[in-house]
């Protein structure tokens, strides 16, 4: 018979100066339960042969990182060393200072959502956006929706219903999960008209699809692969063209839609939103989060009666924002108006447009102070040159030349373990495996303190 007496009963651990302590911290409940958890495992172990003595000695440690750990939450901030700059999985943009300011104000007070503050009369929300949009886009008018896959969803069930959308077979794209082309549309309520072929479409394909049952013609800029070789697509301004002489909308899917020449920033262009509209589309859809760097939004800007239409959509209601971002979309829109300054106000311009001259010193500076952080663990860190990406399905098989670490062990499952073991770091660090070593890609590390913080506390 194991000899349990060695351990405290719950109330003696309660009422211990360190259950004390813990109950101040996270509440009698929740140390109730870890202490409970904790004589359950302290059990378990005396019935194997352990010493009991040695477990209750340790039992109140235990417990207080059971508690810890548990109050953690997974939802904290982690450092992106993916060398993905708008990593879809870890939240895609970072917002500027501005737009968190705006954010937090919007979040702790009432604010002028819906009310016009010079007539005192009733306002729209989306009004606060519209102005700025169409100043930045040279379009007549915009709405703004939850996301992107939204906007081409209220937007294609308000133009086609019950009717028909031609798109060309060569833009039925999967974005991720669960968002594919043709999916959209059928819970659209649109009948799916697909032309062309996989790599080419031509300007007769889209002539001999239009008729009396079309209601939209469909451009997707087909941002997250490239189709190269023998192909051809018809341009968006020749496609404005043709649905203009069929008299049926052209809406075109952007994605990413940027609001800035990009070649101005030493990226390769990706359209922007202003030329897409100059062509003639008649609403174009595009993200908030990817290239543009705000929050989670989804934008339709385009031709006034096809705006006002989208709006008295009842799904309009249910894909509305909230006033936090609407707040934060507000800051970060006022920011395009002083060109000249958003790369430094900007993460994701910041970020992509960090030289790598820059990165490699950092990479330089930081891979002494790694590695004597990591050789304790039985890991090494040496700088190395490395390829960053914008993510989000935007510029997809363009790199930009970045500096990194590269951490090494021995072992072959190495890399893998130490990517766990940074995983559960209190600041996560998230880096990717390549060739048997761990890569930190150091474009998106604001401060060398920050991770030589995180990574002391291994
Ligand atoms: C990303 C993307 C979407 C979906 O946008 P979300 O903002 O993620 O909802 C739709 N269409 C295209 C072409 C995209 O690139």
């Amino acid at each position: 018979m194991p000899d349990f007496r060695v351990l405290p009963s719950v109330d003696q651990m309660l009422t211990s100066p360190e259950g004390l302590l813990l109950t101040e911290e996270y509440g009698r409940l929740a140390v109730v339960t870890a202490v409970r958890a904790g004589l359950e495992i302290a059990r378990a172990k005396i019935r194997a042969g352990e010493d009991g003595a040695a477990l209750a000695t340790e039992l109140p440690r235990r417990v207080a990182e059971d508690l810890a750990a548990a109050a953690r939450s997974a939802l904290r901030p982690l450092l992106n060393l993916t060398g993905t700059v708008l990593h879809t999985n870890l939240g895609r943009a970072i917002l500027a200072e501005e737009a968190v300011s705006a954010a937090t104000a919007a979040m702790a007070n009432p604010l002028a959502l819906e009310f016009d503050l010079s007539g005192g009369g009733r306002g729209q929300r989306d009004d606060h956006l519209r102005g700025l949009l169409c100043e930045l886009t040279g379009s007549e008018d915009a709405t703004i929706v939850n996301n992107n896959a939204a906007a081409v969803l209220i937007a294609l069930n308000t133009l086609s219903e019950g009717r028909e959308a031609i798109v060309s077979r060569g833009e039925l794209i999967e974005i991720g999960g669960a968002f594919r082309m043709p999916d959209i549309m059928a819970r659209a309520g649109a009948k799916l008209v697909e032309v062309g072929t996989t790599n080419r479409t031509h300007p007769r394909d889209y002539e001999g699809a239009i008729g009396p049952e079309t209601g939209v013609i469909l451009k997707v800029h087909t941002s997250n692969y490239r189709i190269e070789g023998f192909t051809a697509e018809v341009p968006a301004p020749r496609l404005a063209e043709i649905a203009r002489k069929g008299g049926v909308p052209l809406l075109n899917d952007l994605g990413s839609g940027s609001l800035v020449d990009l070649s101005t920033f030493g990226l390769r262009r990706e359209p922007t939103v202003a030329e897409a509209v100059a062509e003639g589309a008649d609403l174009v859809t595009f993200s908030g989060d990817k290239l543009l760097g705000g929050p989670q939004a989804g934008f339709i800007v385009g031709k006034r009666d096809l705006i006002a239409a989208i709006n008295r959509n009842p799904l309009k209601r249910a894909v509305r924002l909230d006033k936090i971002r609407i707040a934060a979309l507000e800051a970060t829109l006022r920011l395009y108006r002083d060109p000249d300054r958003l790369g430094e106000r900007l993460p994701t311009l910041r970020f992509l447009t960090r030289p790598q001259a820059e990165i490699a010193a950092q990479a330089t500076r930081l891979a002494p102070a790694i590695d004597a952080l990591l050789q304790p663990h039985g890991y090494s860190a040496a700088r190395c040159a490395c390829q960053s990406q914008v993510g989000s399905g935007a510029l997809p098989v363009d790199t930009v030349p970045s500096a990194g670490l590269r951490l090494t062990g021995s072992g072959g499952d190495a890399p893998e373990r130490l990517s766990a073991r940074l995983r559960g770091l209190p600041l996560p660090v998230i880096g990717y495996i390549r060739d048997g070593a761990l890569i930190l890609d150091l474009r998106c590390l604001q401060s060398d303190q920050i991770l030589i913080e995180a990574l002391a506390a291994l």
